[in-house]
């Protein structure tokens, strides 16, 4: 893996930063008081970066009321401002970190095609590099397709991978799974699951089920519930978001596709309506493109010189 974590993240939002900061440096550029004229204009790029329309109006304000400071100190002023709003909106309390319970269970949940079980690949060799094996467990039994990608990966990490046939009861499949990770005294299972059934009603109370089950069989699984999210998507993917945090307890997002947006402002619309924190960031298509989210290193990605 090459670069610091800031460094990958200032990369994967290359595309979003050079909108932001063109509008944002254009405005300051000439030192003068901010009239109405600029305040919309900063207004209109903080929502083409997609923001999301309570956080863009949380930083108006700020400007605002310290548009005089930002006068006197220019852009500096103006980006630490930002930073400083942004920052507060994408930071929530701590979730549980990782490997507190032997298997440590992960759902991941998403509609089809967000990159759950990429994600799922990448995660199981991230814990790898600290020395952790994963079950690698398909309990999309709706799609054969996605057993297939997913034992691709496990194959690429060299990981236990676990499906059951096609059509199978995905609780039975996680239970199957649960039990082989135990046996085997693994360290994580990682669970697929289907981005869609036939109606919603369907899908919850399968998620529902299956976090059920899985609390049978490990005490107090599942131990996160994460929500993937494809950036690309922007604040359209919302919508479908919320229905998803309805359905499973979700836990933390992973917001996937960063490097292929210039709307990746979209991350701090998503925490600030879901209300759960980001815990990972997909940045590439490869194994080593994923790290773990920092509201930190994501500001100074969004909005650094
Ligand atoms: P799933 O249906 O939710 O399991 O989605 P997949 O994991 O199969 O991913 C769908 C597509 O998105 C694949 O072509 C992945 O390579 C791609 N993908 C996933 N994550 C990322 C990412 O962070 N960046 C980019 N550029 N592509 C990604």
């Amino acid at each position: 893996m090459s670069g610091s974590f800031l460094d990958r993240f200032k990369k994967g939002l290359s595309r979003t930063r050079d909108i932001l900061n063109a509008d944002v440096g254009d405005l300051i550029r000439g030192r003068r008081p901010l009239d109405e004229a600029d305040l919309e204009a900063l207004e209109e790029a903080l929502i083409a970066a997609d923001l999301g329309l309570p956080v863009v109006q949380d930083c108006m304000e700020v400007v605002r009321a310290r548009s005089a400071e930002v006068w006197t100190q220019g852009a500096p002023a103006m980006r630490a401002l930002l930073k400083g709003e942004l920052r507060k909106a994408l930071t929530r309390p701590a979730t549980a970190s990782p490997f507190q319970a032997r298997p440590w269970v992960t759902f991941m949940v998403g509609v089809n095609g967000v990159g759950k079980t990429t994600t799922i690949g990448k995660l199981a060799r991230a814990w790898q590099r600290e020395g952790r094996t994963s079950l690698l467990c398909a309990a999309d039994t709706f799609r054969a397709a996605a057993a297939e990608q997913l034992q691709i990966w496990a194959e690429r990490t060299q990981s236990p991978f676990h499906r059951g046939a096609e059509g199978a009861d995905p609780s039975a499949v996680l239970t199957d799974g649960l039990r082989l990770a135990i046996s085997r005294k693994l360290d994580a299972v990682l669970v697929d699951t289907a981005g869609r059934l036939h109606t919603k009603g369907n899908l919850m109370a399968e998620l529902a089920k299956m976090a059920r089950v899985a609390g049978r069989e490990v005490p107090g699984a599942p131990h996160e519930t994460l929500l993937v999210l494809d950036a690309t998507t922007g604040s359209n993917g919302l919508a479908q978001a919320r229905e998803f945090t309805k359905a499973a307890s979700v836990t933390g997002l992973v917001l996937t596709k960063l490097d292929g947006t210039a709307k990746g402002g979209v991350a701090v619309a998503v925490v600030r309506e879901l209300g759960v924190p980001i815990r990972y960031a997909g940045v590439g298509e490869q194994l080593d493109d994923l790290l773990p989210f920092d509201p930190d290193d994501f500001v100074e990605g969004l909005l650094g010189e």
